[in-house]
């Protein structure tokens, strides 16, 4: 079996590729045969993985920007603007497979850590579903007040509450030189924004979205609401 149906027997399913970041363009840069090749390797580990494999694909992720940005560094790049209490990108839309929705709700219940339900629920009127609850795309949410833009878990101290499950998006989330530009309006990215991508790790997320389109679509707000 080629790459390309492997990725479509066991990523893809019956429907199409859920695309993190620019992974798209990169079919046209590399080629088919090295895009479905990148995708079986990134996506395999996850397919064969047991109960454990949303936190392994997390720990993935974050190991592969750390080598990533060491790399750059020995480049000479500067690193990233990103670090603790710069928090723009944490008044955005999150979304998070059920998998890792369900260990976030067990790492609260362990920790006591509060869900704020009704900000939860408030958030969620800004965002346009289907008649299956999954997000059109559209949404509203920039119109929110600027405490329910916050994500529920933004402490304070503009600290994560619940980094060490945090979803695979927040770990991806990076910036060079500024955060001013780090929050989209209304779903549409700030045309100033200088974000770093890495296509290693859009080829992960890619593969995991992909395969819990069905849940990421619902985001985390309702995913959490749904487990209460
Ligand atoms: S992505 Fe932007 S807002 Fe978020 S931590 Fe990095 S620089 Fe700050
Ligand atoms: S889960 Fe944590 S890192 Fe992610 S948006 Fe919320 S506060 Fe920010």
């Amino acid at each position: 079996m080629g790459p390309r149906e492997w990725v479509e027997k066991h990523v893809m399913g019956d429907g199409d590729l859920l695309c993190y970041g620019n992974l798209f363009d990169e079919l046209e840069e590399a080629g088919a045969g090295v895009f479905w090749e990148e995708l079986k390797r990134a996506a395999a580990p996850y397919v064969a993985g047991g109960r454990d494999r949303a936190r392994a694909a997390q720990a993935r992720v974050d190991d592969l920007i750390r080598t990533l940005l060491a790399r750059d560094a020995r480049f000479g790049y500067a690193p990233p603007f990103c670090h603790k209490g710069c928090a723009n990108c944490c008044h955005q839309l999150v979304y998070c497979t059920l998998e890792e929705a369900r260990a976030i709700h067990a790492h609260c219940l362990e920790r006591a850590i509060a869900i704020d339900y009704g900000k939860l629920q408030r958030q969620l009127r800004h965002v346009d579903v289907d008649a299956a609850g999954d997000h059109t795309g559209t949404t509203t949410w920039d119109d929110q007040p600027d405490a329910d833009r916050r994500c529920a878990f933004l402490g304070p101290d503009r600290a994560c509450a619940i980094w060490p499950v945090r979803p695979l998006v927040c770990r991806a989330q990076l910036a060079e030189g500024t955060d001013a530009h780090c929050t989209p309006h209304n779903g549409e990215p700030d045309p100033e924004a200088a974000g770093i991508t890495y296509v290693e790790v859009n080829y992960l997320i890619s593969a995991v979205f992909t395969i819990h389109r069905d849940s990421v679509k619902k985001t985390m707000g309702r995913l959490l609401l749904d487990l209460r």
